[in-house]
């Protein structure tokens, strides 16, 4: 496999062949920017989520776990600021009305930009680069001019809502749950501050270009921790913060040197610093897989101020109150699930001379932990002890059954999908209560004791 676009093509359409991945709506010709998980998919989502979920809330005692709803006041998103200010730069093609990101479109010509930057000089950046820039679909470079376009996407929930007032949003990030349960947790739970919430959750973003697979759609998840400092107190917190967060990635396979960290250059005016942990995706290269920010007080100062709630915290051993400030961590999941991906798949030439694709995933997030096949599918007695070993696996892991075709392909087929072990049970197995298990990695094969899986 040469290029990485090459490589990036190979994922995407292993994903589809083996059901991890499949475009959304596709019978009715797919929508731009969904995707469905299918059987395999799905486990890995769930496993990425438990594993993120276990270094983060399970292995701490200071994170307490939130679950919101997706639905909140309209006035929630005011505070935020995503209802005047969460927006990106669009143009149109002026002949076929196709839309572009702008700064993005500029990035991908070497211009440094970023949607915090003002319509002007987005303007002026894009008009010094027109020419440069060609409208996907008709090839034109004759666009409109710059403009910012609202993200957040809008519902008819309580649709009695009389004209004046707002649309009842879909959320445009997960983590304002947070923010709203934060005097919750505090009044119901014995955290004290400094201590962190987290939380997985849907977003939902009117993308202008939805593109690159998993990596920028309209729906996604994000996994957030939001931790509450004193005043003041970020930024040790802060570092430690970044590294764990790194330090999870690399626990969980992915290779050092296709992660580093970006810093922001152009600041919201609240934020104090703000770093993305960027992968090394197939065919673009590195970006952003997670944000980790440090918000000051921000958020609980905005949602004191427009609910009238005070939700400043009041110290229990010095009586000190005070609205605490944040440091953030928000990673996509769809992102994740990405760089997990590609980071694991390999095609190999084996000793002799076979071809496989291989899909080196961490044990912990491999979707399929056993993959039990009897030796020869017509023999009756070969069939049952399989199924007894695999009745006896299926309890605790996530096992699947294979009689199909010669054992090579159903190793193959374990291989493309990640599995760790498969077993074999054959006639010396009937005799002595033990079975082949072979590794995926090593493609190394052993007897042991059924007793001993
Ligand atoms: P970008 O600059 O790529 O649009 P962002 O800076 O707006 O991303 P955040 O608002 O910080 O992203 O969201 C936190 C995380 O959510 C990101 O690091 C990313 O992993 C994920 N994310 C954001 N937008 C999308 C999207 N459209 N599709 C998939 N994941 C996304």
């Amino acid at each position: 496999m040469g290029s990485k676009n090459e490589k990036m093509e190979a994922i995407v359409s292993l994903a589809k062949r083996r059901g991890f991945v499949y475009q959304g709506s596709e019978i009715y010709g797919g929508m731009a920017g969904m995707y469905d998980f299918g059987p395999y998919g799905v486990e890995l989502l769930n496993n990425i989520k438990k594993a993120w979920w276990k270094e983060n809330v399970q292995m701490r005692e200071d994170y307490f776990g939130l679950d919101s709803a997706m639905f909140k006041d309209p006035r929630v998103w005011d505070a935020s600021g995503h209802t005047s200010g969460f927006s990106d730069p669009l143009s149109e093609c002026k002949k076929c009305n196709t839309r572009i990101r702008v700064d993005k479109e500029l990035e991908a010509i070497g211009v440094t930009a970023d949607e915090k930057m003002s319509d002007e000089q987005l303007n002026k950046l894009f008009d010094e680069n027109k020419g440069k820039i060609k409208c996907s679909k008709c090839k034109s470079s004759d666009f409109t001019p710059v403009h910012a376009f609202n993200l957040l996407v809008k519902t008819n929930m309580g649709n009695f809502l009389g004209e004046d007032e707002q649309p009842v949003y879909l959320p445009g990030e997960a983590c304002q749950g947070i923010y709203l349960n934060f005097k919750n947790i505090v009044d119901t739970t014995r955290a004290k501050i400094p201590f962190g919430i987290a939380q997985i959750g849907k977003a939902f973003r009117n993308e202008i270009s939805p593109r690159n697979f998993l990596f920028r759609t309209r729906e996604f998840e994000q996994a957030d921790t939001q931790f509450f400092v004193r005043p003041n107190e970020n930024k040790e917190a802060y570092e430690k913060i970044k590294q764990a967060r790194w330090d999870w990635y690399v626990k969980m396979g992915i290779k050092e040197g296709n992660l580093r960290w970006k810093q922001h250059e152009n600041l919201v005016f609240y934020a104090s610093d703000a770093w993305d942990i960027e992968y090394n995706y197939p065919s673009y290269g590195f970006d952003e897989m997670e944000g980790v920010h440090d918000r000051t007080d921000y958020d609980l100062s905005q949602h004191s101020k427009f609910s009238g709630i005070d939700l400043s915290y009041r110290d229990p051993s010095t009586g000190d109150k005070y609205i605490p400030w944040i440091l953030e961590t928000s990673a996509g999941l769809g992102r994740m699930f990405l760089a997990f991906m590609s980071d694991a798949y390999e095609e190999q030439e084996l000793e002799n001379g076979e071809k496989r694709t291989v899909l080196k995933l961490s044990y912990d997030l491999a979707p399929v932990k056993y993959a039990i096949f009897p030796l020869l599918k017509n023999k009756p007695e070969l069939v049952a002890k399989s199924r007894e070993v695999y009745d006896l696996l299926k309890e605790r892991f996530n096992c699947e059954w294979d009689d199909n075709g010669n054992i090579g392909k159903r190793y193959r087929r374990q291989d493309e999908i990640g599995t760790p072990y498969c077993v074999v049970v054959d006639f010396e197995t009937l005799e002595d209560g033990t079975v082949t298990i072979r590794d995926r990695d090593t493609t190394k094969q052993k007897r042991i004791a059924i007793s001993d899986l």
